[in-house]
């Protein structure tokens, strides 16, 4: 099997072409060596980046697995994005740039932001909204999203963002969950040229929802919406309200918000994150990755009904005062190529985005025919979140995108951990990189590989990615369920974090996550990785996407099915499927030969873009599939099962 570090030997990052300057690492080493050495002292030297009302008396109390960190501190979150910068020259600069899918912008400023946040939190407390009540918000991309979230924030409120595309079940199970006192919706959002009407969803959920007492409905699509007995008016509420609302000093451990995972791997968790730490983490985090500096105009792509848009749209660029762009829409509408319109038109200096983005592009991309046709070269910096990312795609996206100027960030994390724990960290030095590889843990996270016994791993052996020391963006818990909180990330290793995907290092420490834990396949004794399977699939030139999943066999334990997308214009399945199988045969060697392999021309993603793979081995295995609330497109299901069952009749006959 070719190891990850031989793809990076066959790249030409760090070799002739590269026009970065690198690092040797040394000052990223000694720094996160402090780090580690003394944590508490390190992470309170961030924290006191951030405005506090009352400094902590302790820093960290872990009753493991419950970490509380800053405790006895008091501070508020809206104060830490916007107040702190009225005072400042910041006070007038954009705070976000928002385009929708039509090209139509709106910019507001820090000042503008402010205003409309403390006005909209007055809003909320004439209904009877207070500290530690639960709003959900269920809202299009536009800017009153952001502002709704902080106004929560600065009550002392807990936001619970539900995402957009989700209809009534996935609303009223949120809901429910946190018992939400008030939702916040729109008379609809755009997606695809589309109208998604958001608040007929939520009238089909309200019967459902005993705890909710107001609708808060914001004017946004001109879409005439029935209007009942909860209902009130966004514009109408802040006509008469008030322009100041004094920040309520909440604990450094108050719950900021819940918001629950992608469902990637099985049924959403409501993850619950506090105040204190989770900002300090951002603050930090965002500095090192991103090297933010005043001029910087930053484009996270993410929904914010995901927790990279919490983290990364929200909260760290606010606390920062930079310019950001909040884009509105689908990637691809109305013409695959909106990412670089908006980065042009804008001056985008840093993009943040996702594989399964990149991997779209790249498919209408041939010889560089879109990403030509747009000035990228404002940019400085990529960065790239979600799911592993192929090598083929990261090097794509270093020349075409980057032009070979631009560092990429891989950026590992989850929406329990608050934050980036994986990535190099611009902000502290550039150092080689390696396509494929998110590199090193950020200073003061202690992230290990670990073998079944939670036994640190030889460099080159697969294993389990864990986190050995709590961290300040670490969640809470789940909502209203410390027990499930236990079982799912502290018994599989006791004390230490079961983060649930699958990583090496390699001889040099540098760090490759290999897709999910629950995902691996055990062939004739080898545990092989979906990711590094289907980094192979996609290296083909006639391979967009691919999907891998093991199907228990009698002699090998178990073996390989590939669902792949062909490029467009490829239909010849038959020889396809010999040049592939050739392709793996001489790539990864005869162990990684898949038994079976469909075309097909989607797969079945999450509404955050990632594989849902265990949809794909409940097919081929005949088990009863699970959740899937959180899938994209339910048509993904039923073409892989035709395909599957089309050639199965083939065989069979
Ligand atoms: P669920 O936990 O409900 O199955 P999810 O894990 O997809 O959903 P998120 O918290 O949104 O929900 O995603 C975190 C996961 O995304 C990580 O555990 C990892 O598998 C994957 N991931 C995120 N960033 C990266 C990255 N840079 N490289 C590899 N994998 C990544
Ligand atoms: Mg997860």
């Amino acid at each position: 099997m070719s190891s990850p570090s031989k793809l990076y030997e066959n790249s030409e990052v760090g070799g002739g072409t590269m026009k970065i300057s690198v690092r040797t690492g040394k000052r990223l080493e000694k720094i996160s060596k402090e780090a580690l050495a003394e944590p508490d002292k390190f992470w309170a030297d961030q924290a006191r980046n951030l405005i506090w009302f009352k400094e902590w008396n302790h820093i960290l109390e872990w009753n493991s697995p419950f970490a509380r960190w800053f405790v006895g501190g008091t501070l508020n979150a809206s104060v830490n994005c916007l107040d702190r910068h009225i005072n400042t020259d910041t006070k007038n600069k954009a705070a976000i740039i928002w385009e929708s899918e039509s090209g139509e912008t709106r910019t507001l400023s820090y000042f503008q932001l402010y205003r409309q946040v403390n006005k909209f939190a007055n809003v909320l407390k004439s209904l009877g909204v207070s500290k530690g009540d639960r709003v959900t918000i269920y809202m299009p991309m536009v800017p009153e999203m952001p502002i709704a979230m902080l106004a929560c924030a600065r009550i002392g409120a807990i936001h619970s963002v539900v995402f957009s595309g989700f209809s009534a079940q996935a609303l009223i199970d949120r809901a429910n969950d946190a018992k939400s006192k008030v939702i916040i919706t729109a008379d609809g959002g755009i997606r695809k040229g589309r109208l998604v009407e958001l608040k007929k969803v939520v009238d089909e959920s309200l019967p459902s929802l005993p705890s909710v007492e107001h609708v808060i409905v914001l004017e946004r699509a001109g879409n005439k919406v029935n209007t009942g007995p909860k209902d009130l008016w966004w514009h109408e509420l802040m006509e008469g309200a008030k322009i100041y609302c004094p920040p309520e000093p909440v604990e450094s451990t108050h719950p900021l918000y819940i918001l629950y995972t992608s469902g990637t791997t099985g049924k959403p968790k409501g993850v619950m994150h506090g105040t204190g730490g989770y900002l300090t983490h951002l603050y930090s985090t965002a500095k090192w990755v991103f090297d933010f500096t005043n001029q910087d105009i930053f484009f996270c792509t993410a929904d914010i009904g995901w927790v990279t848009g919490h983290s990364y749209i929200v909260y760290a660029p606010l606390m920062h005062g930079i310019t950001e762009i909040m884009y509105e829409g689908a990637p691809d509408f109305p013409k695959p190529n909106r990412y670089w319109a908006i980065v042009e038109k804008h001056g985008a200096t840093i993009l943040y985005t996702t594989p399964t983005a990149l991997r779209m592009y790249m498919k209408y991309d041939d010889d560089g025919v879109v990403s030509n046709s747009f000035d990228l070269s404002s940019l400085r910096l990529l960065g790239t979140v979600g799911e592993p990312i192929n090598p083929k795609v990261w090097m794509w996206y270093f020349k075409r995108i980057g032009n070979e100027n631009c560092p990429i960030v891989d950026t590992w994390w989850q929406t329990e951990t608050g934050g980036t724990m994986l990535s190099m960290c611009t902000g502290i030095e550039t150092i080689p990189m390696k396509p494929g590889s998110a590199t090193f843990p950020v200073p003061g996270v202690d992230a290990v590989v670990v073998d079944e016994t939670g036994k640190p791993v030889e460099p080159g052996t697969k294993g389990y990615i864990v986190i050995r020391k709590p961290w300040p963006g670490m969640f809470l818990s789940l909502w209203g369920n410390d027990e499930k909180y236990r079982q799912t990330y502290w018994t599989k290793f006791p004390g230490l974090y079961y983060a649930g995907d699958y990583a090496l290092v390699d001889e040099e420490g540098y760090l490759w996550l290999l897709g999910r834990a629950d995902d691996v396949l055990k062939v004739a004794g080898h545990r092989l990785g979906t990711m590094e399977l289907e980094s192979a699939f996609v290296s083909h030139k006639a391979i967009a996407e691919a999907a891998v999943t093991g199907k228990p066999d009698e002699t090998k334990g178990e073996s390989i099915i590939a669902f792949l997308v062909p490029k467009e214009g490829f239909s010849d399945y038959e020889n396809l499927r010999k040049e592939v199988v050739a392709h793996i045969r001489s790539t990864l060697g005869p162990i990684a030969v898949p038994n079976e392999v469909y075309f097909v021309s989607k797969l079945p993603k999450t509404r955050s873009g990632k594989i849902m793979r265990r949809l794909l081995k409940s097919i081929s295995s005949g088990d009863k599939i699970g959740d899937i609330t959180t899938l994209e497109d339910e048509a993904a299901i039923d073409e892989v099962r035709q395909a599957y069952e089309d050639l199965k009749k083939m065989v069979n006959s």
